[in-house]
Order: C-alpha cells, then structure tokens, then sequence
C-alpha cells in the first residue's frame, strides 16, 4: 500500500507524513531527502557540469530507512541525514531536480524501497508521475507566509542561524522552480485530496488526514 503527499515547501507535509505512518503503523518515506542527497554529492564533487555528473550517476549509492524510528538517509554508506537538511543543499536542490535524468534516478531508488512494504510518502509529483496508482493523495498547501514562519521555526529549533527573510526567499525560489521545470513539476493529482493547513494546527491536520485514511482505506 503506498499513500502519498505531495505540496510546496514547508506546507508541511513531512512532519504529517510522519506523524500518520507512525500512527497507521507503516513506514514513512521522504522522497525530497533522496533529491537532497543527490545535490550533496554534486556540492561535494565541486559542482561538475551537469554532463558529468549525470554520465556518473548511477555511480551513486544513496539509501534510506529508519534508525530508530528516524528517517535515515546513506550517501555512499555514509549517514547524510543531517548535512542534507543545511542551506547550502536547500539552495541547490531544486535546480539538480529539475535534471530529469536525476528525477529518474531517484524514481528507481523510490519503487526499489516501497516494494517491500506499506509506505506514506511525501514529495511534489507522487502522486501525478512516480505513483500514478497510488492507494490515496493528498495535496498539502498554506500561504506563503505560514510555510516560512513554521520552516523558519523549525530551524531555529535546530540551532540553524537564519533569518525569516532567507527563508521566505529560498521557499518562494524552490516553489517557482518546482512548478516551473518541464520535467514532472509541482502540481496537484486530480484524484488527489487538497488539505489546506493555514490556520490549522499540527495535530488538527493530522487527525483530519487519519480520519480520511480510515475512511477511504478501511484501516
Ligand atoms: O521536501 P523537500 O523540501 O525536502 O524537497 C527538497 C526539494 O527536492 C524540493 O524543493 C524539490 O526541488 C525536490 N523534490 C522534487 N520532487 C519530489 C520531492 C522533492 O523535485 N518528489
């Protein structure tokens, strides 16, 4: 079984994702961290030109899983889940996903790790190009101004030394190259059910996505 969110930066969608798999009892995917991933091993091999780097792709081994009830992701056997979550990759990333060589890449690592078990997975085009027959979608969005507000304070959490404004900035850059790229961009499925969380508050969006998960799929 394979539930899917798809929206725009910060609307949410991977703190929801994981709170409703560890509540359904399935796994929990996070499809923009193996994009991250990607763009750190592009930052870390000096920025080759795109060529190069796509001939040299499949090169990479990049994994994922849960360590301790956290979602974990391997670059090169090594555990990159923290460094991919730094600035320097969040102001890359978008422009390496856009390669739609590197969107195939990633789709292949996807299918290989959802095959073996129930999965939610969040992300930008799950549910119109990578799981088309996707069990149930969802659309998650916010105005722009709440999407920054909770990213910034979730970084801030962190210890991250940012202001609201660079976040705002690379939230509004990452939404217009997602929708804009030829290559699967952001939009909503048509089957997919659009959750609007401006105003909502965390656990508010979650059990209104429970209830709908019961309802549609029984469980
Ligand atoms: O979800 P997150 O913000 O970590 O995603 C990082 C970036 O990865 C997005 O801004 C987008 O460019 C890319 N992405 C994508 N398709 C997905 C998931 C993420 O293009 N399914």
């Amino acid at each position: 079984m394979i539930i899917v969110i798809d929206g725009p930066a910060g609307s949410g969608k991977s703190t929801t994702a994981k709170k409703l798999a560890e509540s359904l009892g399935i796994n929990f995917l996070d499809s923009g961290a193996l994009y991250r991933a990607v763009t750190l091993a592009w930052l870390n091999s000096g920025k080759p030109d795109t060529d190069k780097f796509i001939n040299n792709l499949t090169d990479l081994s990049i994994d994922a899983g849960e360590v301790d009830g956290k979602f974990t992701v391997w670059l090169n056997g090594k555990n990159v889940s923290e460094e991919i979550r730094t600035s320097r990759v969040a102001d890359s990333v978008s422009e390496i996903a856009s390669i739609p060589e590197v969107r195939n890449f990633v789709n292949k690592i996807m299918h290989k790790v959802v095959e073996k078990d129930n999965y939610i997975a969040d992300g930008r085009d799950l549910g119109t190009a990578v799981f088309k027959d996707a069990d149930l979608k969802f659309f998650m969005d916010a105005t722009m101004e709440e999407r920054a507000r909770r990213r910034h304070n979730e970084l801030l959490e962190k210890g991250t030394d940012i202001t609201y404004d660079e976040v705002y900035q690379n939230l509004l850059k990452r939404d217009h190259t997602d929708s804009n790229r030829k290559a699967d961009p952001l939009r909503k499925a048509d089957d997919a059910i659009k959750i609007d969380t401006t105003g909502k508050t965390f656990d508010e969006q979650v059990s209104l996505m429970a209830s709908i998960i019961k309802d549609r799929l029984k469980i």
